[in-house]
């Protein structure tokens, strides 16, 4: 029979804990004696910490790739697991290197932000998501009330972003947090119809039906 391949999308805000996740899943292969290969975007060196596995005192670092094309080509022969961090940073061509992969029986883990600053799906993730065979969702803890969070939140300089502000930012002292939908507030976001009429019948219904917070 021919091998099975898959492909698992870990995803979350920050600090949810995707990279543990993706270290303990690369540590399974690694146990099982499967070949890894671990990816990540150059662009990232903001993000977060370089994932390391380490297995019977051997280093697997993150090779840094700028392009889709790039891990197609540091790809090798014998890979059965291909891991890839940051995903959200890779364009949609993400997709048909993942599918592709996982139809030749390759176990493919990657894991990425689903939703920008903005609350917004972050890059090709919605997609990844829908044709995984395993999505894992985490949420962290929001440092505002210790409930769960499934938010980023981003300061600039100290202060809170703009919708408008670029999702991705050079020069600039970016700071993130994890919140909850009670605590996350971001500046000049564009309300969509429903927020503005639930504003409108809060204001006119002062002794008719109580509208749900
Ligand atoms: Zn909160």
């Amino acid at each position: 029979m021919k091998q099975l391949g898959s492909l698992v999308v870990v995803c979350g805000s920050m600090y949810a804990g995707k990279s543990e996740e993706l270290i303990r899943r690369a540590r399974r292969a690694l146990y099982a004696k499967k070949k890894v290969q671990v990816f990540k975007p150059s662009i990232d060196n903001r993000y977060d910490e370089t994932m390391v596995v380490t297995h019977m005192g051997v280093r697997h670092e993150a090779e840094p790739v700028s392009s889709v094309g790039e891990i197609w080509e540091k790809l090798q022969p014998g890979t059965e697991v291909i891991v890839i961090e940051e995903v959200q940073f890779f364009d949609q061509s993400i997709l048909d290197l993942c599918t592709t992969l996982a139809d030749c029986g390759k176990q493919v883990i990657v894991a990425g932000l689903d939703q920008d600053f903005r609350r917004k799906p972050f890059g090709p993730m919605p997609q990844l998501m829908a044709v995984a065979d395993e999505v894992v969702k985490l949420r962290a803890i929001c440092l505002q009330c210790g409930q769960p969070a499934s938010h980023t939140y981003r300061m600039i300089n100290g202060k809170p972003a703009d919708f408008h502000d670029p999702i991705v930012l050079i020069g600039a002292t970016e700071d993130y947090e994890a919140r909850c939908r009670n605590c996350f507030e971001i500046k000049s976001e564009p309300k969509n119809r429903f927020a503005t009429e639930l504003k409108k019948k809060k204001k006119t219904n002062a002794t008719g039906t109580r509208i749900p917070k």
